[in-house]
C-alpha cells in the first residue's frame, strides 16, 4: 500500500504574526518524521508570510479558495492566487465551511475540481453530525459527501480526503480508533467499488476531530488512518509529537 503518513495542522481564523512565529519556531525545532507529510493551514492573510519562514519540511496551505481563477468575488481567494505565492495545498470543504458558510456538496466538489485543474492539492474534508450520527446516518452523509467530489473528478493522486466527525471537532471529544477506523475502511470499500481499487489502495485517507498528542498514537495504528488533521492542538508544540506518533 505504502501510504505516506499525512500530518496537517489547520490553524483556523486564530494567531497573528507573532503566534505564526511561535509556531514556526517549534516547527523548524522538531524533530519532523521524514517519512510525514506535513502541512499546515494558515489563514489567508499570512499565507506568504507563513510561506517565507516555514522550514522546507513543512508546507502551507490555504485554508479555502473559490472555484473559477479570478473576478468579481469580493473576500475570496483563487487556487491561481495561492499558486502564484508558491503553495501547493488547499484545504477545502471544512465542516465549518459547511455549516457556517452554507457551502454544499456541489460547491466543495466544484471547488475541489478547480483547485486540481490549477495544480494544487488539496484536503477535502467530509463528516457527519452528532445528529446524523446517532441516527445511523455516518455511511450515508460520508458517502455522499465523497460522491459529490468523486462526480467531478477522476484523478485522486492529489487528493487526500479528511474524515472529520462534526461532532468530534473542538469538543474534546475524538472519535476512538475504532470508530475512526470503521467509517475510514468503509470509506476505502465505497471508494473501491464506485472510484477505483487504485485509488481506494492509495488514498490517504486521514482523521481529525480533538486529535491530540495523547490519543495520536493510537489513533494512528489503525490501518486505515494515515493522518491527522489537527485543529486546536496544531497551535501547540504538542503538534510535534502528533506528526511523529508513527515512531
Ligand atoms: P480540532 O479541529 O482538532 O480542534 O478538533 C480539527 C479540525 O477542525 O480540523
Amino acid at each position: 500500500m505504502g501510504r505516506k503518513f499525512f500530518v496537517g495542522g489547520n490553524w483556523k481564523m486564530n494567531g497573528n504574526k507573532a503566534g505564526i512565529d511561535g509556531i514556526i519556531a517549534f516547527l523548524k525545532a522538531g524533530p519532523i518524521d521524514p517519512n510525514v507529510d506535513v502541512v499546515v493551514g494558515c489563514p489567508a492573510i499570512y499565507l506568504d508570510y507563513a510561506r517565507q519562514q516555514c522550514p522546507d519540511n513543512v508546507q502551507v496551505a490555504a485554508q479555502n479558495a473559490y472555484k473559477v481563477p479570478s473576478g468579481a468575488f469580493t473576500g475570496e481567494i483563487s487556487p491561481a492566487m495561492i499558486a502564484d505565492i508558491g503553495l501547493q495545498w488547499v484545504i477545502l470543504g471544512h465542516s465549518e465551511r459547511r455549516a457556517i458558510f452554507g457551502e454544499s456538496d456541489e460547491l466543495v466538489a466544484e471547488k475541489t475540481k478547480h483547485a486540481l485543474d490549477a495544480g494544487l492539492k488539496v484536503i477535502a474534508c467530509i463528516g457527519e453530525t452528532l445528529a446524523e450520527r446517532e441516527a445511523g446516518q455516518t455511511e450515508a452523509v460520508v458517502f455522499r459527501q465523497t460522491a459529490a467530489i468523486a462526480a467531478k473528478i477522476t484523478d485522486w493522486t492529489n487528493v487526500v480526503l479528511a474524515y472529520e466527525p462534526v461532532w468530534a471537532i473542538g469538543t474534546g471529544k475524538t472519535a476512538s480508533p475504532q470508530q475512526a477506523q470503521e467509517v475510514h475502511a468503509k470509506l476505502r470499500e465505497w471508494l473501491k467499488e464506485k472510484v477505483s481499487p487504485e485509488v481506494s489502495d492509495s488514498l490517504r485517507i486521514i482523521y481529525g476531530g480533538s486529535v491530540t498528542a495523547g490519543n495520536a498514537k493510537e489513533l494512528g495504528q489503525e490501518g486505515d488512518i494515515d493522518g491527522f488533521l489537527v485543529g486546536g492542538a496544531s497551535l501547540k508544540p504538542d503538534f510535534i509529537q502528533i506528526i511523529n506518533a508513527k515512531q
